[in-house]
């Protein structure tokens, strides 16, 4: 096991498959900026699934035990499920997921769960279609999500969904998302809206905390808490009383929770950095691309876990934000 600068230990790996979305939403890929013309990676920049699974296979040898596939869009990577195929063989891994918009959900679950993913994270900001079309600027309805969503579900993946909350933008959802997913027992995870990248406009005072979102649910559900079920866990959980539903928050903001972060990610292109807030990562591609050995490539992770000292959300300030260059988030994954 290696671990960095605070103990903390290389647990989980977010390996970005893609950097191309079919969504332009307003939180990761604006349309100001992600626009029709916009340049994504030429096809040959991508990691092929030949260099990500020796790469996993290495991670996994490194103590990682999770591997979330994460984009973009990770639907949108060609025949995604060879490269879950792929990976769930590995000896040492115990769990795969993957984080998805869902457009494509409802087409690929079974495929998906026949190649051996567990869970998917599905991404889905308000149920109120004239909301979520002007959010994701693609025409795609939340009835056409939500399908996919249940279809994953009826498949035997397991299923949560991710709702980031933005004032002025949808707060007015919150209560109807709780309501629809308790109904048919998804957990729902609140999450705050962060500063990642340089182009979703974050600051301080769009932001809407656990404790506000927590206050507007108490006023219509009853809640108690829910132990961890792992040390690290991201999500504070809540179970409605006298249910199995649960409800979750993801408090990057008001509550971080960097001194358990265990999480590397990889890029499409094939750049390992240690935070989400990253301003740089290391090329490993070219190593890989050198026919460098497999010594030389952990040799080289071992130096970038060991000197991570990334704890950016438990030092975040509206001054930090602006002034520190950051990763988009479509590039680097969620
Ligand atoms: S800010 Fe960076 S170190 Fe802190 S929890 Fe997020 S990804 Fe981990």
């Amino acid at each position: 096991m290696i671990t960095d600068k605070f103990g903390r230990p290389m647990h989980d790996l977010r390996i970005s498959v893609t950097d191309r979305c079919n969504f332009r939403c307003r939180y990761c890929m604006p349309k100001e900026i992600f626009g029709r013309n916009f340049a994504f990676m030429p096809r040959e920049h991508l990691l092929t699934f030949e260099e990500i699974e020796r790469l996993a296979r290495i991670f996994i040898n490194l103590g990682v035990k999770k591997i979330r596939l994460t984009g973009g869009e990770p639907l949108l990577r060609k025949d995604i499920h060879q490269l879950i195929t792929r990976i769930v063989q590995i000896e040492g891994l115990e769990d795969i997921g993957l984080t998805t918009n869902g457009v494509l959900l409802e087409k690929y679950a079974q495929m998906l769960k026949d190649a051996g993913l567990k869970r998917v994270n599905v991404s889905l900001d308000a149920l109120n279609d004239e909301l979520f079309q002007s959010i994701n600027d693609s025409g795609v309805s939340a009835k056409h999500i939500l399908k996919g969503i249940h279809h994953a579900k009826q498949v035997g993946l397991e299923v949560k969904v991710n709702m980031v909350v933005k004032k002025g933008m949808n707060e007015q959802e919150i209560v109807p998302m709780a309501s629809y997913f308790k109904e048919h027992e998804i957990p729902l995870r609140f999450i705050e809206f962060m500063d990642v990248g340089e182009s979703n406009g974050w600051d301080l005072s769009k932001v809407i905390s656990k404790k506000e979102i927590y206050t507007m649910l108490s006023n219509h559900f009853d809640l108690e808490p829910v132990d961890p079920s792992y040390i690290g866990e991201v999500a504070k959980r809540y179970r409605y009383k006298g249910t199995n539903a649960e409800v979750g928050f993801i408090t990057s903001v008001s509550e971080s929770f960097c001194s358990t972060c265990t999480r590397a990610r990889l890029s499409a292109d094939g750049k390992i950095f240690t935070c989400l807030f990253a301003s740089g990562g290391v090329d490993i591609k070219q190593m890989l691309r050198d026919s460098k050995s497999d010594a030389e490539i952990i040799e080289v992770i071992h130096q970038i876990w060991g000197n991570r000292a990334d704890r950016y959300s438990d030092e975040r300030t509206e001054a930090t934000s602006k002034n520190r260059k950051k990763i988009e988030m479509s590039y680097i994954g969620g």
